[in-house]
């Protein structure tokens, strides 16, 4: 079993070569996360039973701001797994630069096997859980993989009775009823487009837009708005996929058409080795792996996913020259609007949808833009360069804490 973690760290161990000796303990403290809440909370299910399941809060680094990231709802959840979430919401918010430290959550369980009413119990059982140590000022959830609107106005009405006041920006990707944000729920699909356009603007090696072939690896929130966004825009969105398989035309699909249902032709497996211009995993961790990094045939990998690709398997995509462009830059979206909603929650004032997007698009282009020039300057992969950015800015809000 590949542990995402680890992962993670050797990502982080790429960076230090980078950075000067004043950071070697920061990049030390790095390696552990502040604070990992687990417990195991239980409901009672719809025939009466008692069942438990694991749940888990992991606050990696507040230093640059609240914790924030989102709860997973997932039978492969993993105290592993969230800890290397968590710390790639750190990295992904400095990336972005704004004002948020990294945390995720979870549940191992499947949420297709509870009711909607069994759903609804376990997500305040976990609101219980997670209450004493949230709070906009402290830590604010959001969702991520089989969580959404729903869950976030169930875990709202939970915290809020609990402490006894309205507290809209505990929570981000509420429903626009309860304080949501105009634009969260399709942002994070909405920042990939833009960074890509931006990519291959940039690129002149890189394919044209138009007529660009994209597979899309997951047909989740992020899945589904990338490809539908990236349709909108001119590329050919030639194959999508779910966990139980996917869909493969070579002169393109008509994504609206297969929100509901679609037909499988190819495995998971057989999408990630199609020929197209670019391969966006948007599913889970180490799709792409040492295993399987030589049937790649993109010119590029767009990660959509947290934690897509394996460090092994970014040595051989490398050296075969396919460029990589990082999870913590493009999926960056859905955060930056997180803060948006956060801050609209804490004036009480609401912003209208354009501004909403149009703000999102600055902070994409820009990040991208750093990146980039880091990338030019110092020859090194987006990640590396992405990665060294980000590090920097939480090691320098640590130092000027006094944590190091
Ligand atoms: N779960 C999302 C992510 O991985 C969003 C987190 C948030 O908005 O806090 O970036």
């Amino acid at each position: 079993m590949v542990s995402a973690f680890d992962n993670a760290m050797k990502q982080l161990d790429q960076v230090a070569p980078f950075l000067g000796k004043e950071y070697i303990r920061g990049l030390k403290l790095l390696r552990f996360p502040q604070k990992i809440l687990s417990k195991k909370i239980s409901i009672k299910t719809d025939n009466g039973k008692n069942k438990s399941f694991q749940a888990y809060r992991i606050q990696f680094n507040d230093a640059r701001g609240p914790y924030k990231g989102g709860i997973r709802y997932h039978i492969n959840v993993s105290e592993d797994e969230v800890k290397a979430l968590s710390f790639w919401m750190a990295v992904k918010c400095a990336v972005v630069g704004i004002p948020y430290g990294g945390a995720k959550g979870g549940i191992v369980v499947d949420p297709s096997t509870l009711s909607r009413g069994e759903s609804q119990r376990l997500t305040f059982a976990y609101a219980d859980f997670i209450a004493p140590y949230i709070g906009p000022w402290i830590d604010v959830p959001a969702p991520d993989v089989n969580t959404d609107g729903q869950i976030m106005a169930w875990l709202l009405e939970a915290y809020e009775k609990k402490v006894g006041y309205q507290a809209p920006a505990t929570f981000t990707g509420k429903p626009i009823e309860l304080g949501g944000s105009q634009g969260r729920t399709e942002a994070t699909g909405l920042g990939g487009v833009t960074v890509l356009k931006e990519f291959l603007k940039k690129c002149p090696t890189s394919p044209r837009l138009r007529g660009t072939k994209l597979a899309v690896q997951g047909f989740g929130n992020v899945g589904y708005w990338f490809a539908h966004f990236a349709q909108k825009e001119g590329f050919k969105v030639v194959a999508v996929s779910n966990s139980k398989g996917g869909i493969y035309n070579s002169k393109g699909l008509d994504i609206d058409k297969l929100i509901d249902s679609f037909k499988s032709n190819i495995t998971n497996e057989e999408l990630l080795a199609l020929p197209v211009d670019i391969l966006v995993p948007a599913a889970l961790e180490n799709a792409i792996t040492k295993e399987n990094a030589d049937r790649v045939r993109a010119k590029v990998v767009f990660e959509m996913a947290n934690g897509p690709t394996t460090p092994e398997a970014d040595e051989i995509l490398a050296k075969r020259k396919i460029d990589v462009i990082p999870d913590v830059l493009t999926n960056a979206g859905g955060v930056t609007v997180s803060y948006f909603e956060w801050a609209q929650n804490l004036n009480g004032y609401y912003w209208e949808k354009e501004e909403v997007l149009n703000k999102e698009r600055k902070i994409m282009i820009k990040a991208f833009n750093d990146i980039y020039q880091l990338v030019k300057e110092k020859k090194i992969t987006y990640r590396k360069a992405a990665f060294i950015l980000a590090i920097k800015r939480i090691i320098d809000a640590m130092m000027l804490r006094g944590r190091v």
